[in-house]
C-alpha cells in the first residue's frame, strides 16, 4: 500500500519537474512577433537584397569579379573624348557607359563580397528580405538605365571614333616612312647668266612705200 502512494507521488513530482520550463514561460513576455503584420528590426549590417545606384557606377567590374557565383553581369561601352559622362557623388570621373548591369538574385548567396571592393560604394545590401517570385526570370534585377537605342548610339559613336583614330595613325605612320627631304631640283650652272635671255624680237614691219611708188602686189 505504501508503495502505491509512493509511485503516485513520484509521478506527480516528475510531471511537475517536466512542466517547470513550461510554467516559467507562462509568466514571461512573449519573444515571438505576429509576422508578417509585425516585423523585426534588422541589424544594421544584415545582408539582404542588393541595390545598385547607377548614377555612381563607373563600370569598373570589380563587384562582378569578386562574386563567387557569377551572378553579376556587366557590359560597358567606352565614351569618346567629345562626351562628358560627369562625376560620381564621390568625385570619380565616369568614362564608361554601362548598358547592362544585371544581378541574378536567385543565384546570390548574400555573401556581400561584391559590396566591399566597389570604389564608389554604389552597390549595397538593403534591408529588403521579402522578394519571392513565381517566375525565376523576375529574380534577375536589371539596374542599367540606358535604353537599347542609347546603347547602340554609344557603340556606333565609339566605333566611328576608333576607325578615325586608326586612319589617322596609318596616315601618320605613312608620313613618317616617306623621305624627310624632298628631292632637289636640277641646278643651273654657276657661270650661266643670271638674267634669262629675252626671247628674240619679231622682225620689224616693212616701211610704208611712198605714194606713187609701186607697191608690191599692186602692179599690173
Ligand atoms: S552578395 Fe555575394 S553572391 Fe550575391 S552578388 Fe554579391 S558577391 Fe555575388
Ligand atoms: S564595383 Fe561599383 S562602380 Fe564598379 S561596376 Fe560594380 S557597382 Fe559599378
Amino acid at each position: 500500500m505504501l508503495t502505491y502512494f509512493r509511485d503516485v507521488w513520484d509521478g506527480v513530482v516528475t510531471v511537475l519537474i517536466g512542466m517547470r520550463v513550461t510554467w516559467r514561460h507562462l509568466f514571461t513576455p512573449a519573444v515571438t512577433i505576429q509576422y508578417p503584420d509585425v516585423k523585426l528590426k534588422l541589424p544594421e549590417r544584415a545582408r539582404n537584397r542588393l541595390y545598385v545606384n547607377m548614377d555612381d557606377c563607373i563600370g569598373c567590374d570589380q563587384c562582378s569579379m569578386a562574386c563567387p557565383v557569377d551572378c553579376i553581369t556587366i557590359e560597358t561601352v567606352k565614351s569618346t573624348p567629345d562626351v562628358d559622362l560627369g562625376l560620381t557623388s564621390v568625385g570619380t570621373k565616369k568614362r564608361l557607359y554601362v548598358p547592362v548591369f544585371d544581378i541574378d538574385i536567385a543565384k546570390c548567396c548574400y555573401c556581400g563580397l561584391c559590396v566591399y571592393p566597389c570604389p564608389t560604394e554604389c552597390i549595397k545590401m538593403t534591408d529588403v528580405y521579402e522578394f519571392s517570385e513565381f517566375d525565376r526570370e523576375n529574380l534577375i534585377y536589371r539596374f542599367a538605365t540606358m535604353t537599347p537605342a542609347e546603347a547602340e548610339t554609344a557603340k556606333t559613336r565609339l566605333s566611328s571614333y576608333e576607325k578615325e583614330k586608326v586612319e589617322a595613325a596609318a596616315l601618320s605612320a605613312a608620313a613618317k616612312m616617306a623621305p624627310s627631304v624632298a628631292p632637289l631640283k636640277p641646278q643651273a650652272p654657276s657661270n650661266a647668266p643670271s638674267v634669262a635671255p629675252s626671247p628674240p624680237k619679231p622682225p620689224a614691219a616693212p616701211a610704208t612705200p611712198p605714194p606713187g611708188s609701186d607697191a608690191p602686189g599692186t602692179k599690173g
